[in-house]
């Protein structure tokens, strides 16, 4: 049997006051959810548009729901009366969804930049090139439904923590980068999310403030 109560107190102990907690609830029941709500967990995040308004229906109206998985622009507008936080902005083109789905429903929604920085080719994100040029294109500006809070990454599906360590590092510096750049004046861009259930210690220490942790609070996902 998976304590889901104990595993989030354990996590939860571990991570300094500064890093948020993200429990990626995918694939498990709403009953696991309310486990972890009854003792105090607030933020989930799923990454399934269809799965995700089905457990909003479900559990409690103060839940802090964050979009982590890939988003279809034609999803935007079921999420955008609700969602917390879109984590992998990949694109302009789903960054101006956002925007225009945000003002009908007179709206901000916060947002992170997802980079692409592991060997992985299936993932999704902007290098860090792509997202240097984009931000220096500058139209980004121009919106004023969406908060640009920060960036999000996924290291590579590796054992080794050394090149863990060496992604997230990157990731990191490229955020110092980009906030003395462009976001020097935005109290809100503040958040590096990266670090998952195998990762996230190592995240802790690259400079994480957000991580997204499943399977070791859940259990193995079914
Ligand atoms: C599933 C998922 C997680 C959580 O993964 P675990 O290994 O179960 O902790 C984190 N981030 C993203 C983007 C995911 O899709």
């Amino acid at each position: 049997m998976v304590n889901v109560v104990q595993n989030l107190q354990n996590i939860q102990q571990q991570l300094p006051a500064h890093v948020k907690l993200v429990a990626i609830s995918k694939f498990h029941p709403a009953e696991s959810i309310a486990e972890a709500y009854a003792c105090g967990q607030r933020v989930f995040g799923e990454s399934r548009e269809q799965e995700l308004s089905r457990k909003v229906e479900m559990l409690p109206k103060d839940i802090q729901w964050h979009f982590i998985g890939h988003l279809q622009t034609n999803k935007v507008r079921l999420i955008a009366p609700y969602i917390t936080m879109i984590e992998a902005v990949d694109s302009e083109k789903l960054l101006l969804e956002i925007e225009k789905q945000a003002a009908r429903h007179q709206r901000v929604i916060d947002v992170l930049l997802e980079l692409h920085i592991a060997e992985e080719a299936t993932k999704y994100g902007f290098s860090l090139s792509d997202c240097s040029q984009w931000l220096a294109k500058g139209q980004w500006r121009s919106l004023e439904h969406v908060r640009i809070c920060g960036l999000m990454m996924m290291a590579s599906n590796v054992d080794d923590e050394a090149q863990i360590r060496e992604e997230m590092t990157l990731a990191s510096r490229f955020f110092d980068e980009v906030k003395s750049q462009y976001f020097a004046d935005a109290p809100y861009f503040k958040e590096r999310s990266w670090g998952m259930s195998h990762d996230y210690r190592i995240a802790v220490e690259c400079g994480s403030t957000m991580v997204r942790v499943g399977s070791a609070i859940f259990g193995e996902r079914v």
